[in-house]
């Protein structure tokens, strides 16, 4: 079921999800449903957050093809992006590198605004899966970043929040228009 993207302005984005300890049927519909959510919208990632759920629970899916590179490692040795996809995030923390890289970042609660963000190079992750079994991986590029943006809705924290005052500035209006269209 396809459900409606929460925008910017809405209240639900700002709250910390609250953590996921049993997983019950309901909760794997949703998952299915922000999958195909996200799908439709053409993004990559989603936070429970922006479906209007505070839960600490995030969906990404890669496409194979994919013109964006990522990279993961599993147990310390590069694995296939794919192997891992679609990827559901059950109460992940993160820990990322000091160096960062620059790269174009766009969010499903913000149409039409893509700004440059620094991110860390790379990231380690550890989560749970649908067996609230501890899992974890790395990843860098298109996946690291992905994985860093979602973390970030899980917490209540926005890209915008990590973009440059001058950025900011820049898209005050849309920022505007947005906020007073939720
Ligand atoms: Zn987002």
């Amino acid at each position: 079921m396809i459900l409606p993207i929460v925008k910017y302005g809405d209240p639900v984005l700002r709250r910390k999800g609250a953590l996921v300890t049993k997983v019950t049927p309901e909760l794997r519909q949703l998952a299915r449903d922000m999958l195909d959510t996200m799908r439709k919208a053409e993004g990559v990632g989603l936070a429970a957050q922006q479906v209007g759920r505070a839960l600490q629970m995030a969906v990404i899916d890669i496409p194979a093809d994919s013109k964006r590179k990522s990279r993961l490692w599993v147990d310390g040795r590069e694995a296939d992006v794919s192997s891992l996809m679609p990827l559901t995030l059950i109460n992940p923390q993160i820990e990322t590198t000091k160096k960062k890289e620059l790269d174009n970042e766009g969010c499903l609660s913000f149409p039409g605004i893509n700004i440059d963000l620094n991110r860390g190079f790379r990231v380690k992750v550890r989560y749970q899966d649908w067996e609230l079994q501890p899992r974890e991986f790395e990843a860098g590029g298109l996946l690291g970043r992905a994985v860093q943006h979602e973390f970030d809705h899980l917490n209540g924290v926005l890209f915008i929040d990590k973009m440059s005052a001058a950025d900011r500035e820049k898209l005050q209006d849309k920022l505007r228009k947005l906020k007073a269209e939720s």
